[in-house]
């Protein structure tokens, strides 16, 4: 079989906001696999300036930003034999994903700390793969509107807008309805009163996938769902109404399109993030990737409607989204206190 060639790809400069986190790593691993095709302009962390150090030599980075500034000096001793410039603080965040030799801008931090240093770099037309949903939550038509007018990209590294965006390759006919899958998370069946008792140790539990501490306990209030809501109508242009959630257990389809003609498209694959960080990276191409293969064999694939009764949460973003405004910014904010 063909594969493209991964020299017709342009090699491309890239900042990752948040590398030392679940998206930010498994970014990383995937440009490890392709030294040819990036290069690690950027890296940046909250406050872990050990791994942010270690990966900075060793992938040989141009510049890394610490934003809490408390760790500036460890940080700048520990690549003091290195030729890699070391920065501090929220502002340098936007400054190093607005540098000449950044071609992409991988958004992975979490929460609304995501929204400012993504705008800027859409405001200086970057390609943005986007893993910080809550930049959609809180401001998606500021966001959308600016991608429009600085022409910035906006590629979804979240599974399953990633999941959607592959179903709408090929595509020139409208959406009809998208369908988002949930896993259910850890607290699936419970009813108002099991869920009183639940301990953060099992919300921690996520069932299908590893992932940040705070989308995993997003994920167990379904509250995660509801933010994909709003992102996927920001994304793809639709309207809420027209987005269902249904819960599919073993996390196989990732999630699907449904066109007027009724035919209904689907992705899937194993859960592994580092598949929709790669595509966002490498569109329009697909390269090789050592991922885990499906297994057809007696396959079970069931979809339930979500109970947004009990996980009242996914109710509250529909709600925020119909009442659009600052609602759904509001909604997130609550949701990070
Ligand atoms: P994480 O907590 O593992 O990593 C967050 C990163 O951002 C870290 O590098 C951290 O140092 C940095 N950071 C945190 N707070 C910061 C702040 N206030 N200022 C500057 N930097 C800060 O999170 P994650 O699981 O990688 O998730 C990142 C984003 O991707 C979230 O918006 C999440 O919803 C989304 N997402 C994650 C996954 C996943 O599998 N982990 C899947 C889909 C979407
Ligand atoms: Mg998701």
């Amino acid at each position: 079989m063909q594969t493209i060639n991964p020299n017709n790809i342009v090699k491309q400069g890239i900042a990752i906001l948040g590398s030392t986190g679940s998206i930010g790593t498994q970014t990383l691993d995937v440009i490890e696999q392709y030294p040819d095709l990036f290069e690690v302009i950027a890296i940046t962390s909250n406050n872990n300036w050990e791994l942010l150090a270690a990966q900075a030599i060793k992938f040989n980075a141009d510049c890394v930003v610490i934003a809490n500034e408390e760790h500036y000096e460890k940080l700048t001793k520990a690549l003091e034999q290195h030729p890699i410039k070391v920065y501090a603080g929220k502002k340098a965040l936007e400054q190093v994903v607005t540098l000449q030799t950044v071609h992409c801008v991988v958004s992975a931090l979490v929460g609304y700390a995501g929204l400012v240093p993504t705008i800027a770099a859409i405001e200086s037309g970057k390609k943005i793969a986007l893993a910080n949903k809550e930049t959609l939550v809180v401001a998606g038509e500021i966001v959308m509107k600016k991608a429009i007018e600085f022409k910035a990209s906006v590629l979804p590294i979240d599974s399953e807008h990633s999941a959607i965006f592959q179903c709408l390759v090929g595509e020139h006919s409208s959406i009809d309805k998208i369908i988002l899958t949930a896993s259910g998370g850890p607290f699936y069946g419970y009813t108002s009163t099991q869920l009183e008792a639940v301990s953060l140790q099992q919300a921690l539990k996520h069932p299908n996938w590893s992932m940040g501490k705070k989308i995993t306990i997003d994920s167990s209030t379904m509250m995660n769902k509801g933010f994909e809501v709003i992102e996927a109508k920001w994304l793809f242009g639709v309207e809420v109404s027209d987005i269902d959630v249904f819960v599919h257990r073993n996390s196989v389809v990732h999630s699907m399109v449904q066109f007027s003609d009724g035919a209904v498209k689907a992705q899937l694959g194993a859960a592994d993030m580092r598949q929709p960080i790669q595509y966002a990276l490498t569109y329009p191409y697909r390269l090789p990737l050592n991922s885990k293969r499906l297994d057809f064999s007696g396959l079970n694939l069931r979809f339930l409607p979500a109970d947004k009764d009990t996980f009242e949460c996914l109710q509250l973003a529909y709600d925020a989204a119909e009442l659009g405004g600052n609602m759904p910014c509001i909604l997130n904010a609550a949701n990070e206190v």
